[in-house]
């Protein structure tokens, strides 16, 4: 026989309350007592705290059900801001955002991440300051700091571990240089970033695969809405698993292996190829224009690229059986072509049940994934359960 029992209340912290109504669960203090569970004493002392804090705004009367109507709740997104640092191989950016993660202001220009950590932070910090000016905000209204390196990052720590395109980087405590900012800083390797800014500001409970071919290729897990790092903070990294060459040739990575798929579908390849055909190129960015502008052979160079890197999703699809594949970074840019060669050897080889519904498509704002997703990246830091409290309690 069964009886019905209490369920036990998911937990209704003022860090969970104030999430439940930035992510559009409830927006008035009834609907947060029936989402948790909580009193509504509890959920009325809470409210008003986090009110308090200025993190919750009041404004405007929801629908009624029978009595008075109630107020509404509302997230206030300017109750602070973070710093977005997004530094690539070749390229130092910062914004500011609010708490929504909306860009108020950006700035940035080439750099070379070889220049090493104190040069390219000092840039970095400068920037920042330079932007918070820009947006009229000052030094204390900075809630966060978020920053996007391009190589493998102890998450915990925020030091790159053996990063193999950042000479001088190993082991650096990246936070450090921050510390004009008295507030969390979190860093983090730049294709988890990138997901990060492909789920948006409204973020999304969907499992998603990022897959960034660039220099190298990448893959940002996305379980759930949420980042999935693994053990060590390494989850995803695709670049090095083996592959079987189109010619049955044998291609030597960086890494040392060979036919690793970086080896054989990344920027760095495409461009070691053309050159080969003989096309008129310099860079990989040439290769891609080609490409994009319909020329033959460098079409066929990057729908071979995108057909490769298939082969490896297609493994994935069938391992994590994920709702979206989305593709970005440099070589994105082809377009079509890389992704018709990664759509042919996915639906080809994925077993059916996973690919039926499976999207697979294009970054839609592939240059600024990298800046939004340091930006969320940041703001998640400072509305953890740690964050609220200290709010309610400053
Ligand atoms: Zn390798």
């Amino acid at each position: 026989m069964s009886r019905v029992v209490q369920q036990p209340s998911v937990s209704a912290s003022p860090a969970a309350l104030l999430q439940h109504v930035r992510a559009g669960r409830a927006s008035s203090r009834a609907e947060l007592a029936a989402l948790t569970g909580a009193s509504r004493n509890t959920i009325s002392s809470r409210v008003d705290q986090l009110i308090g804090a200025d993190l919750l705004v009041e404004g405007g009367r929801g629908d009624s059900t029978g009595g008075r109507p109630p107020t509404l709740l509302q997230f206030n997104s300017r109750a602070g801001c973070v710093l977005a640092v997004d530094l690539g191989v070749t390229s130092v950016d910062v914004a500011v955002t609010d708490l929504s993660a909306r860009v108020l202001a950006t700035a940035g220009h080439p750099m070379d991440i070889a220049e090493g950590p104190h040069a390219v932070l000092a840039e970095a910090v400068r920037l920042g300051a330079e932007v918070l000016a820009a947006a009229g905000l000052s030094d204390a209204d900075v809630r966060a700091v978020g920053v996007g390196v391009p190589g493998p990052v102890e998450f915990s720590t925020g030091r790159p571990s053996h990063p193999p395109i950042m000479p001088g980087w190993h082991d650096h405590p990246i936070p450090e240089a921050f510390a004009r900012w008295p507030v969390p800083v979190v860093v983090d390797n730049d294709v988890n970033v990138m997901a990060l800014g492909e789920m948006g500001v409204t973020g999304s409970d969907l499992d998603v695969l990022v897959v960034k071919v660039g220099t190298g290729v990448g893959c940002g897990v996305v379980v759930e809405g949420r980042v999935y790092r693994g053990a060590q903070g390494s989850a995803g990294d695709i670049g090095h698993i083996h592959v079987a060459a189109p010619d049955d040739r044998s291609v030597l990575c960086r890494c040392g292996n060979t036919n690793c798929l970086e080896a054989l579908a990344s920027g760095s390849s495409l461009l070691r190829d053309a050159l080969a055909a003989g096309l008129p190129v310099t860079s990989t960015r040439d290769v891609v224009g080609l490409a994009a502008r319909g020329d033959g052979p460098a079409l066929e160079l990057v729908r071979q690229a995108g057909r490769t890197i298939g082969t490896v999703l297609a493994a994935l699809v069938n391992f994590f059986n994920p709702h979206r594949i989305v593709v970005t970074g440099g070589v994105a840019h082809a377009g079509l072509p890389l992704l018709s060669g990664i759509r042919e050897s996915v639906y080809a080889r994925a077993m059916p049940l996973a690919a039926r519904t499976l999207a697979v498509e294009l970054s839609a704002a592939p240059e600024l994934s990298g800046r939004v997703g340091a930006a969320l990246m940041a703001v998640e830091a400072c509305l953890d359960e740690d964050g609220v409290r200290g709010a309610l309690h400053a």
